[in-house]
This record gives structure tokens, C-alpha cells and sequence, in this order.
């Protein structure tokens, strides 16, 4: 899956929303999220993104925001 990390923080684009093939965007408090679960890792949304906020969760370091991640689009 795709994790959406602190750079999109009050980001107000929302060209990843867009492009997603299977619309698993949702509103985080104040950032966007990825629901896990739906991402069909197409890595579309990566290169639209402005902030460079969403990231594969295969880099390192990023445990904290997949959780986020998670419990966020989980809230829908
Ligand atoms: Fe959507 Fe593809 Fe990005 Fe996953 S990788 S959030 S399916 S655009």
C-alpha cells in the first residue's frame, strides 16, 4: 500500500483524490489517508502529489504513518 505522510499536513490539493483509481482517499483531521486495505498499489497518485506526501510502505520509518493511515480511513 501507499501511506500519505506529514507533508500533506493543511495541504489543500487534492489531485491524488483524482487519480485514484479505486477512490481510497479519505479525510484524516487535518491531512488526507490512504485505507490500506483498498490501495491496490497502483502508485498513480505518488507523482500527482505537490507535497510529495504519499510514499509506498516499503520505504523504512514509516510504521507510525501507515498506522495513522489506517485508523483514519478506518473512521468512514
Ligand atoms: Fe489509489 Fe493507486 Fe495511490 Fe493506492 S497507489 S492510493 S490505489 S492511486
Amino acid at each position: 500500500t501507499y501511506v500519505v505522510t506529514d507533508a500533506c499536513i493543511r495541504c489543500k490539493y487534492t489531485d491524488c483524490v483524482e487519480v485514484c483509481p479505486v477512490d481510497c482517499f479519505y479525510e484524516g483531521e487535518n491531512m488526507l489517508v490512504i485505507n490500506p486495505s483498498e490501495c491496490i498499489d497502483c502508485g498513480v497518485c505518488e507523482p500527482e502529489c505537490p507535497a510529495e506526501a504519499i510514499l509506498p510502505d516499503t520505504e523504512s520509518g514509516l510504521e507510525n504513518w501507515l498506522e495513522l493511515n489506517t485508523r483514519y480511513s478506518a473512521e468512514w
